[in-house]
């Protein structure tokens, strides 16, 4: 074309496209979802700017928010596109052409060795999955701001930008044009598309329709040969009275004798595809376990089969009326931890009277909660101010207040619900039920428990609410989680702070003389072996009232007649030693009671660093 504009992809994007393109794969379907999605977020992004300018719309078809797909069987071409906001030129090629999300690079590693691709969606490359099933496509774009575009590339390296002078005016929006390969021609079938949408979309909040062809009748002179046939068979069937009626029976044979027959012919008309009804905004007793989880995969862009460890559909009312769903995903995202405090991000979407607003809303739930994925839609929420102005309004801490409630009770009876977490052991009848959720309270430990230490750490309002939620390995655990409450229960009578040891690995600290006279002893000690732990423990002061006991710490209090005796006759011992070292060296040097084998220990002073936290400090320096 006269008027292109040559540009290279980013090196990353081409990688992508060579790998797309040159994939076996064999679940190719997903690229509709994705350019389902990818219209859905550009019909959000209009429907959001129309609120507080009306004129944006437009008029007309314009104003038709919905999603289009037509096919043309012959030319193997289909056609996706939406009424959204559209791209202006810089848009298609910033967006169509360089990659924006961080984490891609090791995607694309990842899916070189594993092959996956359910998870593309997630990190922001979705559109380039139209080269599984197309060798060349084209994207028509008009935004408000900008002419009509076509941007269009074969996966060679390239793409090119023109202005578009030969196709209908959009007016505004995007349409997607795939030229489908041979190989994949199943998706020049309606019944696929209808299945694809269906399976994967349903829960897109715009219409979806199909340019579908329709098999109808239509009437056409017949033919005589049929005529005659039709006039015998009526004959036997005519009124009884044949004489009188003559006329009249003359006249409804008349009627009955086809002068026209039926022909079968294809029509086409828009054919709606999905339920637009959200799903949060029905009764939750109503909507199926399997509703959930397609509405799970279709929120986080998880198409794998994994199913959310736990959801919570609820309704608040009073004062501040909103409807949320929450759920815990199966797997903790790859980047949770990653940049934990650099980054704020929230899985949320906030929704205001079913208008999508924003997902980047992180007033909705604290950082440690970011694991959670889910909305909220309020009817509280004023519509048409700015998202500046909706980020201070005084419903949202009612708002985030509720949020954090539920959540923390969804993952309290994950727990409670899972028969490996019950105190008494007594058989109880296991039913299926039993067997599916047994254990499910350690995989989420093992995914999100890092958020929970996190809770305790920055929320002190619900610090004892998550210290229930704390799961740990003990000297008496036998290698499995357990609870503070059930160490409670544990303790011995003549206890009474709770003791723990902070560490490397369970491995290193079973070997501590911290530990001889407490086993001796036959005291329950907790490990903390995570590097958080150790801030952790700066936080979590008390649990039910009882104080946390840093054994290799000053303070440790072990009952025993002799300590007092041994104290005076080594007196001299304990001088001199303190004396020898120097007071910038130790604080003081006394006679132990927490030691059986080993004859000295140096121990942390009450409210210093433990010695594994020295460690971390200083690892954190280098
Ligand atoms: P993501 O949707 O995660 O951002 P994609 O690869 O699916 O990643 O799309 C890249 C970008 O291209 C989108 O963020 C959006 O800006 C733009 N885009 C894609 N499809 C459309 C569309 N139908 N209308 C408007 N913009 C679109
Ligand atoms: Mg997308």
């Amino acid at each position: 074309r006269a008027n292109a504009e040559k540009f290279e992809f980013q090196a990353e994007v081409s990688r992508l496209m060579d790998i797309l393109i040159n994939s076996l794969y064999s679940n190719k379907d997903i690229f509709l979802r994705e350019l389902i999605s990818n219209a859905s977020d550009a019909l959000d992004k209009i429907r959001f700017l129309a609120l507080t300018d009306k004129e944006v719309l437009g008029e007309g078809d314009n104003t038709k928010l919905e999603i289009q797909i037509k096919l043309d069987k012959e030319k193997k071409i289909l056609s996706i596109r939406d009424r959204g906001v559209g791209m202006t030129k810089e848009d298609l090629r910033k967006n169509l052409g360089t990659i924006a999300k961080s984490g891609t690079s090791a995607f694309v590693e990842k899916m070189q060795t594993s092959g996956d691709l359910n998870l593309i969606g997630q990190f922001g490359v979705g559109f380039y999955s139209v080269y599984l099933v197309a060798d060349y496509v084209e994207v028509i774009s008009k935004h408000n701001d900008d002419k009509q575009y076509v941007w269009e590339s074969k996966a060679d390296g390239a793409f090119a930008i023109s202005e578009d002078t030969w196709n209908e005016p959009l007016g505004r929006g995007t349409e997607i044009r795939l030229h489908l390969r041979d190989e994949a021609g199943e998706y020049a079938e309606e019944y696929k598309l209808k299945e694809l949408v269906k399976k994967y979309s349903e829960f897109i909040n715009f219409p979806i329709n199909l340019w579908a062809s329709k098999e109808v009748e239509k009437e056409v002179p017949a033919d005589e040969d049929e005529s005659i046939d039709e006039e015998e068979t009526s004959e036997s069937t005519s009124s009884e009275e044949e004489g009188e009626e003559e006329e009249d029976a003359e006249k409804t044979e008349d009627e009955k004798k086809p002068k026209t027959k039926k022909l079968k012919e294809t029509t086409y008309e828009w054919e709606l595809l999905n339920d637009v009804k959200a799903i949060w905004l029905r009764n939750p007793k109503e909507v199926t376990d399997e509703e959930y989880t397609k509405f799970y995969h279709s929120l986080a862009k998880d198409f794998s089969d994994d199913k959310p460890m736990a959801w919570s559909h609820f309704n608040a009312e009073g004062d501040v009326e909103f409807k949320a769903v929450l759920f815990i995903p199966p797997k903790a995202p790859h980047d949770l931890y990653e940049s934990y405090y650099n980054t704020k991000k929230s899985n949320l979407k906030l929704y205001v009277r079913r208008v999508f607003i924003s997902d980047e809303f992180n007033e909705l739930l604290p950082k440690y909660l970011n694991f959670l994925m889910g909305l909220v839609d309020s009817d509280t929420l004023p519509l048409n101010v700015s998202r500046e102005m909706l980020q201070q309004h005084n419903s949202l801490k009612t708002i985030k207040k509720k949020l954090i409630r539920k959540a923390l009770d969804m993952i309290r009876k994950l727990a409670e619900e899972d028969p490996d977490e019950s105190n008494d052991k007594k058989d109880v009848e296991e039913s299926s039920d039993d067997n599916e959720k047994k254990g499910q309270y350690a995989k989420f430990w093992n995914e999100f428990g890092k958020s929970i230490k996190l809770g305790i750490i920055e929320d002190a309002t619900n610090r004892n609410r998550l210290a229930k939620l704390l799961r740990f390995e003990t000297t008496k655990s036998d290698g499995k989680l357990t609870s503070l409450d059930q160490y409670i229960s544990r303790m011995k009578s003549s206890q009474k702070d709770i003791f723990y040891i902070t560490g490397a690995s369970k491995e290193q600290l079973e070997k501590s003389p911290f530990l001889e006279r407490l086993n001796k002893k036959d005291y329950e000690v907790i490990f903390f072996t995570d590097p958080v732990d150790e801030y952790l423990m700066q936080y979590l002061m008390d649990y039910e009232d009882k104080k946390f006991q840093n054994v290799s710490k000053e303070g440790l209090k072990l009952k025993d007649s002799k300590t007092k005796e041994l104290k005076e006759s080594f007196k001299g011992l304990t001088k001199w030693w303190k004396n020898t070292l120097a007071s910038d060296n130790v604080e003081d040097v006394k006679i132990s009671s927490r030691l059986a084998d080993t004859p000295c220990v140096v121990v942390t002073s009450k409210y210093g660093w433990s010695a594994y936290m020295e460690k971390i400090m200083h690892s954190q320096t280098l």
